[in-house]
Parts: structure tokens; C-alpha cells; sequence
């Protein structure tokens, strides 16, 4: 009766998993090979950065926000479920990220009363020419699935960059200063913020944000990725 189940799931809603694209019955989330087999972070981790002690090079450097927190690095299924993600919108997809997402705030951030969930922002030209950013349909997802309120658009990206991973770290750094602002001061001044990215390479993204967040007055800023690189700064 559960092959029977199973099968009219899979032939009436029929989906693929979220991570290595092959097709899975719609009761599932992700397949069961990638359940046993995603590059989970585990074991003892650094707050400051999100890494596995064993591979943590960052030596608890001085950031804006007070942790940093995923459940995968961004390897192997989780790396190309990504790139199918961002460049093909998949809702179903952002479901099961944010799943994951969730768990991993419960487990590292528990007893935190966050006042609401905001993205990292991409530019008005960027979504104009995707349709959509898959940062805002995870964090919409997470905010269901935390019962924590959604507040888009807090921080918003004022110019494009070069992209990231084209710079070595010191350009990096250069190139985000003064990219990104508010125009509502008064809705993060105090307030216990959850910021969600997709990836996080070498966390500048995610520090810049926090250090508007911050100078607007912020209480705290949590971030929360979908996956880290293994080693901070790697593409
Ligand atoms: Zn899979
Ligand atoms: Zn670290």
C-alpha cells in the first residue's frame, strides 16, 4: 500500500530533488541518496564563521554580525542544486532549502527572539532581469516555516558589483563598501535581525550588510545561508 501511495504521489506530482535533479514521489523533500550523502556541517562548528572547527580559518576575526550559520558547505549536490536554482525559479526547490535552513536555526540559534527575517538584496536590475530573487523565496519560506515575520527590503543594494568570486579578498572587501543602505532606519533600530543568503564565501556580503544593520542601530544580526564554502574565500 505505501509502494502503491508512493507511486501515485510520483506519477500525479511528480518533482525533483532539490539538490542532484533526479525525479522523486512528491511526499519527499530530496532523494534518498542526497539525504544520506549531503556535505552536512556537523560536529563542532565556529559561531563566527559557520565552519566545522577542524577546517575554521578565521580566527574569530571581528565581524558585524554575532554568528554565522548553514546547514551544507556548498559542494558537490548542494553546489549544482544551487546553480539549477538560481538560474531556473524553482518555488518547490526554495521549500525544501529553507527546511533545512530552519533546522539549522533551531539547533544554533536557539532561544533567540528574533524580530523578523530580511534578505541580502540584490540590485532593481538584477531581479528585472531574473524575475525574481531566490534570497526573498527562501527567506519567505523560512519565515512560515520559523513563524517568524518576513520584512523584504529592509537593505537594499545600490549599485552592481563586480561579481564576488571574479576578486581576490582585498578587492572584495573594497568592492562592497557603500553598496548597500535602508530607507527604513526605524524599523531595524533595536531589533534582532535573522539575514538570509543563499551562499556565503567569504562572509563579505553577508558583513557589509550587517554593518548597515548595524550603524542603523541594530540589536543583533543572526545570518543564515542555505551553504558555506569549505574554505573561506574558495569560489
Ligand atoms: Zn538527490
Ligand atoms: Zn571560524
Amino acid at each position: 500500500m505505501k509502494r502503491f501511495a508512493e507511486w501515485s504521489l510520483f506519477s500525479l506530482f511528480p518533482r525533483h530533488c532539490p539538490y542532484c535533479d533526479v525525479r522523486i514521489p512528491g511526499s519527499r523533500m530530496l532523494c534518498e541518496e542526497c539525504e544520506n550523502s549531503l556535505p552536512r556541517i556537523a560536529g563542532e562548528i565556529c559561531s563566527a564563521c559557520g565552519r566545522e572547527k577542524k577546517v575554521c580559518t578565521c580566527k574569530k576575526s571581528a565581524n558585524y554580525f554575532t554568528a554565522l550559520a548553514a546547514p551544507f558547505y556548498y559542494e558537490g549536490a548542494v553546489r549544482s542544486g544551487i546553480h539549477r536554482f538560481k538560474f531556473r525559479g524553482a518555488g518547490l526547490n526554495a521549500r525544501a532549502y529553507a527546511s533545512e535552513m530552519a533546522e539549522t536555526v533551531r539547533g544554533r540559534y536557539p532561544g533567540i527572539d528574533f524580530d523578523y527575517i530580511t534578505e541580502v538584496p540584490v540590485t532593481k536590475r538584477a531581479l528585472r532581469e531574473r524575475g525574481y530573487n531566490q534570497c526573498s523565496l527562501i527567506s519567505k519560506n523560512l519565515s512560515e516555516l520559523l513563524g517568524i515575520p518576513f520584512r523584504p527590503g529592509i537593505l537594499k543594494k545600490i549599485y552592481e558589483t563586480e561579481k564576488q568570486h571574479g576578486l581576490n579578498y582585498y578587492l572584495r572587501r573594497g568592492n562592497l563598501t557603500g553598496v548597500f543602505d535602508s530607507d527604513s532606519p526605524g524599523e531595524i533600530k533595536d531589533k534582532t535581525i535573522l539575514l538570509c543568503d543563499d551562499i556565503s564565501t567569504s562572509g563579505e556580503t553577508l558583513n557589509e550588510c550587517a554593518k548597515m544593520l548595524w550603524l542603523y542601530g541594530a540589536k543583533d544580526v543572526y545570518c543564515i545561508t542555505l551553504a558555506l564554502t569549505k574554505m573561506r574565500g574558495d569560489k
